[in-house]
């Protein structure tokens, strides 16, 4: 580094080092590994040290300036032949804070990457780990623009303090001369990519930190997963809704095969859905970050009277906790609408309900009836699939208020399910069937793959079988859907059938979670909600909503990562036969990103 050379008369006098107490707090801050108290130990000898060095006459400069300065006389005041001068601050200035904002992009930068990527909840991120970075080196781009003016010695070219500024040099005093207008445009260039640059720079540490995502992405974006059947058949071509069921006490006829949203990306999909007879759809904001609803407001466009529209009591970052306002919750409520481009949805359900007072909260059922009242909603329902589904759809039932229920059903849960889709019958509380492919496993198990095409049909024929099922919602994502779902519609479950349903559960064995069982939650050491982890390790590897599966997973309070050096109490507790540490560690590579 040079700090300037003195060329005026010199003579050797004592110097002795300067004093850099930020410039120790900074390196002791950077360099990882070294000890605070070696560094302090340093100062403290350099403090003491004395040497001789030669010394200019004129203004007591030595070189180099930034590291020693003279003992003998008094500083700046004293100097003679002093002119004012453009100074910038010295490069190792820009240097450091530029560093410094990398530095700190790695950190906080690639933090915020890591829970914005993982999916946490985007209102709840700490967007200052953005700003901070982005500012330190937006701060060294300004040192490396600014220009001061200082008084500057005419013997040694020197500006005080010498450590941090120095007269700008002869290619800048050149740009200097050449005209105010060339100089602000050259400036403004230079500034404008160095500013890019330097995001670009900061972004790349950003990633870098979270370059053990690598395994994860690999699975996200280049494992082949089918979404349809293997074999479209040539009879579905065409396929129409058969058959039209009462929904419970809302006296609705709705489409035995509905459509469910969470997947949805094309208004064509659902616009088809509806040409084929379909009339019940099912969305919520939260599905694929309020895309779905926004695609069905797309589509419903001319049609809204022919459709049952379902949404959910939550937002886009997920389900709305159950002491929120009721402002809030008619907030919520609203944007759906808008979203949804109606004045009114005929259901809303208490979204994802796993304990009776959730579904019982009063601040859902006032903002219910408050919209009710307003004509923004028609009926109330609820949508559980947890461990305490028996629990919540009994209080459903019991408390009188809810119209509709949604609930996981699929083969293999009767005859332990039935008794409540009968009390449902009983009092007239329509039953919406969910998770009806049961893991949706099909098409891609290799020995399977002949038969593949026909199992979501016997799937959904079986669930139809039970008259007091009103409809069952299935996700519609692709156009082969609109011909392979609604074929299944008003058909009557076969021998074939449930020899494809038996053949279905012994090549899944062991690899299917029942969401709603929970036979192995008490036996957990760590208290971690299997039934939910194995639930998002099916959304990342069957269904391919792998983005759903690490938000929802971030979210818990405690991962599966520690079940790595657990002694699994939980082993041969799931009636399944799930090996559930295996598959936790499993779901936990998938749904998490390294930190
Ligand atoms: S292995 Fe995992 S799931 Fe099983 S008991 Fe331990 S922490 Fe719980
Ligand atoms: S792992 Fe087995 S016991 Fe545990 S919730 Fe899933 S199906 Fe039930």
């Amino acid at each position: 580094m040079n700090y300037g050379q003195c060329e005026g008369p010199r003579s050797t006098q004592l110097v002795r080092f300067r004093a850099w107490p930020m410039g120790i707090a900074l390196f002791a801050l950077f360099a990882n590994g070294v000890r605070l108290s070696y560094v302090l130990v340093l100062a403290v000898v350099a403090a003491f040290v004395r040497l001789r060095r030669p010394v200019c006459d004129a203004c007591e400069a030595v070189s180099p300036a930034g590291l020693f300065r003279s003992l003998t006389k008094a500083r700046t005041e004293e100097r003679t032949s002093q002119a004012k001068r453009p100074v910038q601050l010295r490069v190792w200035v820009g240097i450091l804070l530029f560093a410094s904002g990398i530095r700190l992009s790695y950190w906080l930068g690639g933090s915020l990457l890591h829970d914005l990527v993982e999916g946490g909840q985007r209102s709840l991120l700490p967007l200052w780990k953005a700003w901070v970075p982005f500012s330190v080196v937006l701060l060294a781009v300004g040192v490396g623009l600014l220009r001061l003016r200082r008084p500057v010695c005419d013997a040694c070219n020197l500006a005080e303090p010498a450590w941090l500024v120095r007269p700008v040099g002869n290619r800048s005093a050149t740009v200097a001369g050449s005209g105010t207008t060339r100089r602000v445009v050259l400036r403004g260039l230079g500034a404008a990519g160095a500013v890019g640059a330097s995001a670009v720079a900061g972004l790349a540490a950003a990633v870098f930190r979270n370059r053990g995502w690598v395994p994860v992405a690999n699975d996200f974006f280049f494992t082949n997963v089918e979404k349809t059947a293997p074999n479209p058949r040539p009879e579905w071509n065409g396929a129409r809704i058969k058959s039209y069921r009462r929904l419970g006490r809302t006296n609705a006829l709705v489409s035995d095969i509905s459509l469910g949203s969470g997947q949805i990306n094309d208004a064509e999909v659902a616009r088809r859905a509806l040409e084929r007879g379909v009339t019940y759809f099912d969305t919520a904001p939260d599905y694929s970050d309020t895309r779905s609803e926004r695609v069905l407001g797309e589509a419903m466009k001319g049609h809204r009277d022919k459709i049952f529209l379902a949404t959910k009591f939550c937002v886009a970052d997920g389900h709305l906790p159950d002491d929120t306002p009721v402002p809030r919750i008619i907030e919520a409520v609203e944007s759906s609408l808008k979203r949804l481009q109606t004045d009114y949805v005929d259901l809303i359900h208490i979204h994802s309900c796993d304990r009776v007072e959730r579904l019982l909260a009063p601040n859902m059922h006032e903002a219910f009836d408050r919209l009710k009242e307003q004509g923004k909603a028609r009926f109330l329902g609820v949508s559980t699939h947890t461990p305490n589904l028996e629990q919540v759809a009994n209080a459903a039932i019991d408390c009188g208020r809810f119209d509709v229920m949604m609930l996981a059903y699929h083969f293999g849960m009767w005859p332990s399910f039935g008794h409540i889709l009968e009390k449902a019958k009983a009092h007239d509380v329509g039953v919406v069937a969910m998770k009806t492919l049961k893991g949706a496993k099909h098409t891609n198990l290799a020995a399977f793959r002949d038969e593949a095409s026909a199992y979501s049909q016997a799937a959904f024929r079986w669930v139809l079988s039970n008259p007091n099922v009103s409809c069952l919602v299935i996700s519609f994502s692709q156009l082969q859907h609109v011909d392979e779902y609604p074929y299944a519609s008003g058909g009557a479950l076969t021998h074939p059938d449930m020899a494809l349903l038996r053949r279905y559960d012994e090549l899944t064995a062991g690899d299917y979670c029942q969401p709603h069982c929970g036979a192995c939650l008490a036996s957990c050491a760590y208290d971690l909600p299997v039934n939910d982890v194995l639930r998002y390790r099916m959304y990342f590897k069957d269904y391919r909503w792998e983005k759903e599966g690490m938000r929802l997973y971030a979210k818990l309070s405690r991962g599966a990562a520690v079940c790595a050096g657990c002694a699994a109490p939980c082993a041969r507790t799931c009636p399944l036969g799930v090996p559930i540490q295996e598959k936790m560690l499993d779901a936990h590579g998938v749904l998490s990103l390294p930190a």
